[in-house]
C-alpha cells in the first residue's frame, strides 16, 4: 500500500495549483458579487485539458484515471468552489458524449467539448422527480430519424449559458430502464429557459429550469442505446460524487489555512487567539477531519479505477463524508475568524455558502445513507465493506 502520489500526479497537481492560484482564486469574489459565469476562464481551463480530464481520448480528453481527476479538482477548489463545482459538471457530461456518443456527434462536438470551447449540462432532475430519478416523466417518442421531446428540468447547473445538455428522457415504460439519453443543442427550436434562480452560493454558475416543447432531436445524438440512460446516469454519477467531494476537500483546505493564519494574526486578550487552547483543539479536529474526508475520497476513486465491485458504495460514503465533515470545516473556520468571518471582506461566508449545496445535489447525503444502508443490509454482503 503506497499513498505517496506518482510523479506524474506531483505535475498534475502542480499545475492545477497554478490555475488556481493564478486564475481562479483572483476572480472568485468578483464572480460570486456579480453573478458571473466566467466563461473566458472555462476556455483556458480547456487549454490545460482541464475541461475534459478523464473523457476519451479520441474527442481530445485526457483519458485520467478518477483518482488523479480528484487532485486536480481538489487543487481546483482550493482556488474557487463554485467554478471548479462547474467544471466538475462539464466533465462528467462531455464524458457522457465521449464514451457513448455516435460518430456523427462525436464529429459535430467532441472535440469542442473536450477542449472546453463548448459547455456542456447534465439534466436529470425534474419538478416531480429530485431524489427518485428513476420516476422521471420528461418523455420523447421516435418520429422517423428524430426524437420529438417534451418535459421539463429543473435545477440545471449552466443552462442558458452552455451548449449541449445531456437529458435523461423516458422512452420505454416506468422505472430505470424506460431511460434513454439524449444529447440536445441548447439552442434547438422548442427549448425554453426559467429564470436564473436566486441561490445561497454557486452564484458564479446560473442554475435555471429547462423546458421542453416539441424539441426534435436527431436519433443520432442518443447516447447509447435506448434503455441505458438511467444506469449511464448513475455511473456518471458515482464519479460525480468523487468530484463534488473533491470540491469540498478543496475549499475546506483553504478554510483551514486562512483559518491558522488569522489565528495567528488575531489578538484577543493580549495574546494571539491561536495561544487560546480552545482554537488549537478546533484546529486539530479540522485538520484530522480533512485528512479523513480527503483519504475517503481518495480510496474511492482508486476503487472506481479499478472497477471493484463495491466502487459505487465507497463513491457514497466518500459523498456523504466528505462533503458533511468539509461544510463543517468552514464553518469552524469562519467562527475561528469571529465577526469578520460574516462578511465578504473575507471569503469564509462564501466557502461555508458554496459547500452547502454538496450536501444536497450528486445524491442527497440522505440518498447517500440510504444506498450505503440497503447494500449493508444485504445478505451477501463481501467482506470489501468491513
Ligand atoms: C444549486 C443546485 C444545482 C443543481 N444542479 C443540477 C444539475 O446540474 N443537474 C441535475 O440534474 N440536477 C441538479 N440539481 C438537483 C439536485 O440534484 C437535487 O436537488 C437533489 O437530487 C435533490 O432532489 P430534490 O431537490 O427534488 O429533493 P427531494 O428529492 O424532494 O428531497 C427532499 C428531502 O427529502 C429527503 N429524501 C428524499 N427521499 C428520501 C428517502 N428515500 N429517504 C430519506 N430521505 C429522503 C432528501 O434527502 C431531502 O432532504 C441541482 C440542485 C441545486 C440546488
Amino acid at each position: 500500500m503506497d499513498f505517496s502520489l506518482s510523479d506524474d500526479q506531483k505535475a498534475f497537481v502542480s499545475t492545477a495549483r497554478a490555475f488556481s492560484r493564478d486564475t481562479l482564486a483572483p476572480g472568485a469574489a468578483q464572480w460570486d458579487e456579480e453573478h458571473r459565469f466566467p466563461v473566458d476562464v472555462f476556455k483556458e481551463a480547456g487549454d490545460l485539458g482541464l475541461m475534459s480530464l478523464y473523457a476519451p481520448e479520441e474527442i481530445g480528453g485526457m483519458n485520467l484515471p478518477r483518482l488523479d481527476a480528484s487532485l486536480i479538482f481538489e487543487e481546483l477548489a482550493y482556488g474557487c468552489t463554485a467554478t471548479t463545482a462547474f467544471m466538475t459538471i462539464h466533465n462528467m457530461a462531455t464524458n457522457m458524449v465521449g464514451r457513448y456518443g455516435s460518430e456523427t456527434l462525436l464529429e459535430q462536438w467532441g472535440e469542442n467539448l473536450a477542449s472546453g470551447q463548448k459547455l456542456a449540462s447534465y439534466c436529470l432532475t425534474e419538478p416531480g422527480s429530485g431524489s427518485d430519478a428513476a420516476s422521471l416523466v420528461t418523455c420523447a417518442k421516435q418520429d422517423a430519424d428524430h426524437y420529438i421531446v417534451h418535459g421539463s428540468k429543473v435545477f440545471i447547473s449552466g443552462a442558458g449559458a452552455t451548449d449541449i445538455l445531456v437529458v435523461m428522457v423516458r422512452t420505454g415504460g416506468p422505472g430505470a430502464k424506460g431511460v434513454t439519453a439524449l444529447a440536445i443543442p441548447a439552442e434547438s427550436d422548442g427549448i425554453h429557459y426559467g429564470k436564473s434562480e436566486t441561490k445561497m452560493g454557486w452564484n458564479c454558475q446560473p442554475t435555471r429550469q429547462v423546458t421542453f416543447d416539441g424539441v426534435r432531436v436527431p436519433v443520432s445524438y442518443r447516447l447509447g442505446d435506448e434503455g441505458q440512460g438511467f444506469n449511464m446516469a448513475m455511473e456518471a454519477l458515482d464519479g460525480g460524487r468523487i468530484n463534488i467531494a473533491s470540491c469540498s476537500v478543496g475549499t475546506a483546505q483553504a478554510a483551514l489555512d486562512h483559518a491558522i493564519a488569522y489565528s495567528k494574526e488575531r489578538e484577543q486578550f493580549g495574546q494571539a487567539i491561536a495561544d487560546f487552547q480552545v482554537t488549537q483543539f478546533k484546529l486539530a479536529d479540522m485538520v484530522t477531519e480533512l485528512v479523513a474526508a480527503r483519504q475517503m475520497v481518495r480510496l474511492a476513486a482508486w476503487k472506481l479505477d479499478h472497477n471493484e465491485p463495491e466502487a459505487g458504495i465507497y463513491c457514497s460514503m466518500a459523498k456523504r463524508l466528505a462533503t458533511d465533515l468539509c461544510f463543517n470545516i468552514c464553518n469552524e473556520a469562519l467562527q475561528i475568524h469571529g465577526g469578520y468571518g460574516y462578511i465578504r471582506e473575507y471569503p469564509l461566508e462564501r466557502f461555508v455558502r458554496d459547500t452547502r449545496v454538496h450536501q444536497i445535489l450528486e445524491g442527497t447525503n440522505e440518498i447517500m445513507r440510504m444506498i450505503i444502508g440497503r447494500r449493508l443490509l444485504m445478505d451477501n454482503v463481501p467482506e470489501v465493506i468491513r
